[in-house]
């Protein structure tokens, strides 16, 4: 198939293209990366009459570290991240590396991800766990979304019609925090069946002081997992307590069934998942002091 007719904007800046998004408000599609909008198209599973193309805007490019957070503009590609993380985080670099292929993070954005919301990516659950926002223009305001309030259900964020995401922040782990990151794929480079990510850090007794605990591909919207975090916080993190943290996390899952995987399989994946990747988080501390 070919995608249906549509006005092609290609925007200079990112003032541009939110004026552009103005203009045509829900007829307008934002082309960045095409990695996951463009197959849409062709399949015709979307068919905006306009498209506003960001690859031309060169002040939403590159990626900041500064003051412990990391900030990702809208045209920075995954593998702008991967090469980032090569060096600063074992976490995005693990992540990324479960990203569709090297071509595909070659051309797709991280804003794009992470806007596109589909429930079996990675990036979005590790913005859950690293506290990470979504900042969005449109013309004459900007604000900024925190991560618990982006996701609504599957391919659906809080982004307004007229609203482009500019940038992603996420907030580096605590110095010494120990991470885990797993998933279960039909094939490498497939959307994850079932995945998990953890940050864990401790004090200076050895008690958790900092937990964070996602899933991703168990339902509509990535999620944080609060039961699995609460089980943890303030505790001696024995083998039995990560062992009831994981349970607890998996027991409040609601996943959804299809011709991939039973709601059932993934949810004890999930749980599996959940205490391997806290266990390797655990592995990776270092006590605070
Ligand atoms: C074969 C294949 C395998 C894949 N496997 C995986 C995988 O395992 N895990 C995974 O996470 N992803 C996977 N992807 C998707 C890939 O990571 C995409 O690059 C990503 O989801 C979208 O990023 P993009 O920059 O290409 O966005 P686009 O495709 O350009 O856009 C996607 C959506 O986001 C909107 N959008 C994009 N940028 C903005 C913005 N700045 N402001 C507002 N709206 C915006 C678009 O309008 C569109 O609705 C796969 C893709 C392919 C083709």
């Amino acid at each position: 198939m070919k995608p249906a007719p549509f006005e092609y904007v290609a925007a200079s800046s990112a003032a541009d293209a939110v004026e552009a998004l103005r203009r045509y408000g829900d007829e307008a599609k934002v082309l960045a990366g095409g990695q996951s909008l463009i197959p849409m198209l062709a399949l015709r599973l979307a068919r905006p009459s306009v498209l506003v193309d960001i690859n031309g805007c060169t002040d939403l490019d590159g990626l900041t570290e500064s003051g412990g957070t990391l900030t990702v503009g809208a045209l920075a590609r995954q593998r702008d991240l991967e090469r980032w993380a090569r060096t600063r985080s074992p976490l995005f670099a693990e992540a990324l590396g479960w990203v569709a292929h090297a071509p595909i993070r070659n051309r797709g954005t991280v804003v794009g991800s992470l806007v596109h919301a589909d429930p079996a990516s990675e990036l979005p659950a590790l913005l859950l766990c690293l506290d990470g926002a979504v900042v969005a223009r449109r013309k004459g305001g900007e604000r900024v979304i925190p991560a618990d309030k982006v996701y609504l259900a599957p391919l659906t964020t809080s982004l307004e019609s007229d609203e482009l995401a500019t940038a992603a922040r996420f907030t580096l782990p605590p110095e010494g925090a120990g991470w885990g990151f797993a998933e279960v794929a039909r094939r490498h480079g497939d959307f994850a069946l079932v995945g998990c990510a953890a940050v864990l850090a401790l004090d200076g007794t050895g008690a958790v002081s900092h937990a964070r605990l996602g899933f991703f591909g168990v339902g509509g919207t990535p999620v944080r997992s609060a039961p699995g975090e609460a089980a943890l916080t303030g505790q001696q993190p024995t083998a039995a307590r990560v062992a009831g943290a994981a349970k607890a996390a998996a027991a409040a899952l609601s996943p959804d069934g299809d011709l991939h995987a039973s709601a059932g399989y993934r949810k004890t994946v999930a749980g599996t998942l959940a205490e391997r990747v806290l266990t390797a988080a655990l592995g990776r501390c270092r006590r605070a002091g």
